[in-house]
């Protein structure tokens, strides 16, 4: 099936990084948010982030206007109903997500595909209080969306192949990697790395180290690029705690226990660069730590 239209639900972190890479491949782009003010500094980031490509050399002035002019935005979800593929990249919250699938429903073309960008939910769970799990995947991008290579698809039980492959196609299509991974919780990228935030925050909340050893231990020690409580704060900790929860429901092991001092942050409601506060302060000019 041939997609021209996608329509992006969440203009948060990821809402707006999958809405600059489909613009920029010629896809006509519709975002809505729960908030005008999301939707405003959504589209006035993918601005300045495109416009940071073209001071590169990486993309041309032209292609950066043509790119902004295919995005719009919209209160209305209904508006998304003339997409040909929808992405859902609203709150990690099953509530939040069975919520705007049941209002979208009404309005949508019987050949519209529905995806959701969830880091850990259930698609088969998802899919089932949809009337299309057949054409419902997990199509999930890493964060940030145009530097980050590889998009993980996840079939539920009921997926078919067409939806599949034309999935496949549309990641080809982006210039980005798909790599497949089955329906059980987190999949595969945060089933591995969301246990080993969770560990480097329990190693922080013991007082094994503080933020700045542990995640310069983990940089200088493990080749890693970014700290882990430094790579907690950029994901954003509520949804950090939220696919532990998942993890830990689903799986049910106690490895998975989402550390208390994670739950605390979130309580708090600082949850990392997004709010201007996690493990780390960021309203100077150099992020200082919180521990
Ligand atoms: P975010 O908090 O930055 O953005 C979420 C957006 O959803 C907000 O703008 C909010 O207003 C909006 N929203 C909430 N309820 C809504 C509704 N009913 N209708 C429309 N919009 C609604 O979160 P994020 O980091 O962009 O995460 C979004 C999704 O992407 C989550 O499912 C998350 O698990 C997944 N994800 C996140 C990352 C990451 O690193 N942050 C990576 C991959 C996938």
């Amino acid at each position: 099936m041939e997609i021209q239209s996608v329509g992006i639900v969440g203009a948060g972190q990821m809402g707006n990084g999958i809405a600059h890479v489909f613009a920029l491949a010629g896809y006509d782009v519709l975002m809505t948010d729960i908030s005008q003010d999301s939707l405003d500094k959504a589209i006035a980031l993918i601005d300045r982030n495109i416009e940071r490509q073209v001071a590169r050399g990486k993309v041309t002035a032209e292609a950066k206007a043509a790119a902004m002019a295919r995005i719009g935005s919209t209160l209305t979800l209904a508006d998304l109903g003339a997409c040909d593929l929808i992405i859902e990249a609203a709150t990690e919250r099953e509530t939040v997500k069975n919520a705007i699938f049941e209002d979208l429903l009404p309005h949508l073309k019987p050949h519209t595909i529905l995806t959701s960008n969830t880091s850990s939910i259930s698609i088969t769970r998802l899919a089932s209080r949809t009337d299309r799990p057949e054409k419902f995947m997990g199509f999930h991008f890493m964060n940030p969306v145009p530097v980050m290579q590889l998009v993980e698809l996840i079939r539920g039980i009921a997926t078919d192949k067409a939806t599949y492959e034309t999935l496949s196609g549309v990641v080809t299509r982006l210039g980005k990697t798909a790599a497949s991974a089955e329906d059980f919780p987190a999949f595969i990228v945060n089933r591995i790395l969301m246990p080993m935030i969770n560990e480097a925050v329990y190693t922080l909340y013991e007082g094994v180290g503080n933020v700045r050893s542990i995640d310069e231990s983990l940089k200088l020690g493990a080749n890693h690029p970014m700290g882990p409580l430094e790579l907690a704060d950029f994901i954003g900790l509520d949804t950090c705690l939220a696919i532990m929860n998942v993890l830990h429901e689903g799986l049910a092991d106690t490895k998975y226990r989402p550390c208390p001092l994670l739950t605390k942050y979130v309580e708090a409601g600082w949850l990392g660069r997004k709010t201007g506060r996690g493990f780390y302060d960021y309203s100077g000019a150099v992020p200082v730590p919180t521990r």
